[in-house]
Order: C-alpha cells, then sequence, then structure tokens
C-alpha cells in the first residue's frame, strides 16, 4: 500500500479520499486554491498546500504545482477525484513520467473512452448494444440530413469530449440540422477545447441507468450493480438511486455480465461506470464510460457494503481484488439528493456565500457527504455542489421515508440550497411510483 497519497482535487470529493485513506493508514497531502485556504479538505488532510490563485486553470489544473507538491511531499500517487484531472490522459501520463501513480485507469484506457465516438465503437467491438447513430466525427449537413431521413427525427448532436452535460443540441427537424451543429461544436470548443460532434439519434423517454465496474491489474473485472440517474435537469443528474426501481435481478445479471466481458476485452483497471439509456421496453444502449469515481457512488456503497475509495486505491497500489462476483450482494435501496447552492425557484441559478447555520442530519440510515460547515463560505468559482445527502433504507420506499426525514432535518442558512427541491420531489406522487420517471421527467411535470 502507498505510504501517502496527493488529492488533486476540492470539496466533498476531496473529503472522501482523506476519509478512505485514514481507514487504509495512507498519509494524505490536499492542495488548494487561495479562497479554498478554510476549506475542510484542507483541515482534514495531513498536509497541504495552496498551488495557485482562484481560477481553476491556475490551480485545481495547473499540473506543474500539482506534480512538484507531490514530489516535494514525498507523495507516491495522485487521486484526482472527479471532473479537474479525473479525465486527462496527459496528466495521467506525466504522473508516469514523475513516478508517481495516476489512481485511475492507464492514461490509453482514458483517451479510449474520453473520446465518446470513438468509445461506442470500441464498445461495439467489444459486444456492447450502442445508441444508433452515425459511425465517428462528422459535421457532413448533407450526410446528416441523408442519415436521419432513414434513421428519424429526433436526433442529438452531441460533443466527442463531452461531460456535464455540456455540448449538446437536440435536432427535431431537417430545418435545424446546420444551426445545432453549429452551436453544439461552438459549446465544445469553449468547454473542451474540441469542436468535434458525433450523431445519435435521440432516444425518446429514455431511463439513464448505469453499472458500476470495479477492475484490478491482473484482468478480474466485476460489476457491482446498477444505479438509476433519470432525474435530470439539463442533462446533469439531480437524484440517483440503487438499484434501479425498473431493473429485475434476472437483467441485472444480462447486462451486467455483458458489460463485464466488454470492459475485459478493454483491458481495464480501476473503478468506472459505464452509463446506458433504457427504453421502454427496456432495450438498452451504451452511452459513454466514465473512467473515474462518480459523484453518486454512495448509493453503490451503501447497498453493497463496498468502499469503492478504497478499492480504487488498493488496485491502484497493485493489489489484487479480494471481491468476486459472486460476492456481491445487494441490500436495500439507497437515494442520493445532490444539495447544491442553487435557488431551484430561479432557474437553479448558483447562489454561493456565507453559510451562516449548518445542521447535518443524523440517525439510521442516512449519510451526509459535504464538505461544508457552519461559518464556511462557498466560492463561486467552482460547482456549486455543496454536499451529498444520502439515505438507506429495506426498501425504496423507506429509503423515501428517510430521505424525507434527513431533508427537513438539514438545516443551512445563509444560502438558498436546492433542499426544498428535494422535499418537493420525495413527496412528489410520480417519483414516489417510481415507475414512470424518465430522463425529461423534469420538463414533462413542469418542475424546471
Ligand atoms: P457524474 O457522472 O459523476 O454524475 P457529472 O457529469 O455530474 O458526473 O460530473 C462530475 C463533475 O465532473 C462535475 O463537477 C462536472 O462539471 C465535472 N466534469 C464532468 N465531465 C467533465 C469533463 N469532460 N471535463 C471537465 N469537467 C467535467
Ligand atoms: P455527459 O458526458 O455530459 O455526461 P452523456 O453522453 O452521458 O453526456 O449524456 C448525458 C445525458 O444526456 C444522458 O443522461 C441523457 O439524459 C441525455 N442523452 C444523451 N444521449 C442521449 C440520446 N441519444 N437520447 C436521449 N437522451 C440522451
Ligand atoms: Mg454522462
Amino acid at each position: 500500500m502507498f505510504k501517502k497519497i496527493l488529492i488533486a482535487n476540492r470539496g466533498e470529493i476531496a473529503l472522501r479520499i482523506i476519509r478512505a485513506c485514514k481507514e487504509l493508514g495512507v498519509k494524505t497531502v490536499a492542495i488548494y486554491s487561495q479562497p479554498d485556504a478554510e476549506s475542510l479538505h484542507v483541515l482534514l488532510a495531513d498536509e497541504a498546500y495552496c498551488v495557485g490563485p482562484a481560477p481553476a486553470s491556475q490551480s485545481y489544473l495547473n499540473v506543474s504545482n500539482i506534480i512538484s507538491v507531490a514530489l516535494m511531499s514525498g507523495a507516491e500517487a495522485i487521486h484526482p477525484g472527479y471532473g479537474f484531472m479525473a479525465e486527462n490522459a496527459d496528466f495521467a501520463d506525466i504522473c508516469k513520467e514523475h513516478d508517481l501513480v495516476f489512481i485511475g485507469p492507464s492514461s490509453q484506457a482514458i483517451r479510449q473512452m474520453g473520446d465518446k465516438a470513438t468509445a461506442k465503437q470500441t464498445m461495439l467491438d467489444a459486444g456492447m448494444p450502442v445508441v444508433p447513430g452515425i459511425d465517428g466525427i462528422t459535421a457532413d449537413v448533407p450526410k446528416i440530413k441523408a442519415w436521419a431521413k432513414t434513421a428519424g427525427y429526433p436526433i442529438l448532436v452531441k460533443a466527442t469530449a463531452g461531460g456535464g452535460g455540456k455540448g449538446m443540441r437536440l435536432v427535431e427537424d431537417e430545418s435545424q440540422v446546420e444551426a445545432m451543429i453549429q452551436s453544439a461544436s461552438a459549446e465544445a470548443q469553449a468547454a473542451f477545447g474540441n469542436p468535434d460532434c458525433y450523431i445519435e439519434k435521440y432516444i425518446l423517454k429514455p431511463r439513464h441507468i448505469e453499472f458500476q465496474i470495479l477492475a484490478d491489474n491482473y484482468g478480474n473485472v466485476i460489476h457491482l450493480g446498477d444505479r438509476d440517474c433519470s432525474i435530470q435537469r439539463r442533462h446533469q443528474k439531480l437524484i440517483e438511486e440503487a438499484p434501479s426501481p425498473v431493473m429485475t435481478p434476472a437483467l441485472r445479471e444480462k447486462v451486467g455480465m455483458t458489460i463485464v466481458n466488454a470492459v475485459k476485452n478493454i483491458g481495464y483497471e480501476g473503478v468506472g461506470t459505464i452509463e446506458l439509456l433504457f427504453d421502454k421496453d427496456m432495450n438498452y444502449y451504451f452511452m459513454e464510460m466514465n473512467t473515474r469515481i462518480q459523484v453518486e457512488h454512495p448509493v453503490t456503497e451503501m447497498i453493497t457494503g463496498i468502499d469503492l475509495l478504497k478499492e480504487q486505491i488498493k488496485v491502484a497500489a497493485g493489489e489484487k481484488l479480494t471481491i468476486q462476483q459472486k460476492d456481491v450482494a445487494f441490500n436495500g435501496h439507497a437515494i442520493e439528493c445532490r444539495i447544491n447552492a442553487e435557488d431551484s425557484t430561479k432557474n437553479f441559478m448558483p447562489m454561493p456565500g456565507l453559510i451562516d447555520g449548518f445542521i447535518a442530519p443524523g440517525g439510521i440510515g442516512i449519510r451526509v457527504d459535504s464538505h461544508a460547515y457552519q461559518g464556511y463560505k462557498i466560492p463561486p468559482f467552482y460547482d456549486s455542489l455543496v454536499g451529498k445527502l444520502i439515505a438507506h433504507g429495506a426498501t425504496r420506499e423507506e429509503a423515501i421515508i428517510r430521505m424525507r426525514r434527513g431533508l427537513d432535518e438539514f438545516a443551512i442558512t445563509g444560502i438558498p440550497t436546492t433542499i426544498p427541491f428535494h422535499q418537493k420531489m420525495m413527496n412528489f406522487a410520480p417519483f414516489v411510483e417510481g415507475k414512470e420517471i424518465y430522463t425529461n421527467f423534469m420538463i414533462e411535470h413542469q418542475l424546471v
């Protein structure tokens, strides 16, 4: 096992990594930007170093400073968390060049999956059904129109470098093709420095169901079941749960094994998520792979009892997986609400600022992953996630009841949060019923 790890991230995920390291007996090195000096990850790590000013490009994405801190502090490995450096293959290479272990898959695997158009082809070759579309990158308007004529509208233009819901445009008819390609490309260029797009059929009323996978360096791959992330706003997740209310054990087993075999074929190490869309008839299509730990990983931890962060760090340190597929059992149901510093009555506008009161909920079946505390000032420079409230129960019904209680107990004052929105959702009959939830749920029910 490593003796010391540098955490190249901030917020709740930096804390989550520190907690895993503490349990593994690994020392931690935090990095932070100037406005994050008072952040909890700085206070809880064994050592902490400022790597630059507020803009992420000068701090959390400042490769030379991060590497310098790692070398100077004697860290053996770097954990990138999610966002920032997590899916940056060049950064994984640079770590290697400095004899630092990048806690994640190989740079080759990140590259292979990070380009979404190529990833679809790779997974198709490995035996996974994929969302129907045009193969590879294209901006060829006549070709797209010709394809859409047979495939049918609506279609979706997607940035091949996309992430966080950015660089996606719905095209409802032929007249919109050209303009939507231009606007998706422009957004992708601005957000990812890469304008390339690919074309998919727009799946009507899909559920977003994803599978967690865990792989070691010796060819062992297991899946830890599914998560349903269909409650979204602008293609970004708001509520996640495990298992999906519409998944059956037989289908989980079938899809899970297809995924395990595909992941074995590509040669992958660490944690990862295969994101799929399921249509009304439970036909499923590979959409993308996230080659990192995900925001919503706790719901899987709650129902499997497996600490995903510890497993991720252990396999990165060269240990063999000790869990076999037959050991993975699913216990009850877990739901996660993303608590954001946003005003849900004003189009979810981010509202950073000073938290003047913070009382976290507790009791059986409640988990809070948050870096916030009374007196903490949320800086305006990064994402608006204040924390995650996770409720676990024997059944989905019990998990919802616990989530309602947790949300009622959670007192955050000084800034608006999405707690009132989640309270409404946990009492909203179509959500509670659970069967008719699709990615357009929020729009369909006029919740946005
Ligand atoms: P998850 O699949 O874990 O729910 P999200 O899409 O919500 O992931 O993203 C998690 C975090 O990572 C967010 O802060 C998001 O802005 C960031 N992120 C996701 N993809 C990218 C990307 N390609 N480039 C930069 N940041 C990204
Ligand atoms: P990101 O990299 O930003 O996470 P994804 O490819 O995972 O992008 O898509 C994000 C969300 O957009 C999905 O969860 C789904 O709601 C919607 N989406 C993406 N592709 C399609 C599609 N072909 N048809 C319908 N919805 C889609
Ligand atoms: Mg995605």
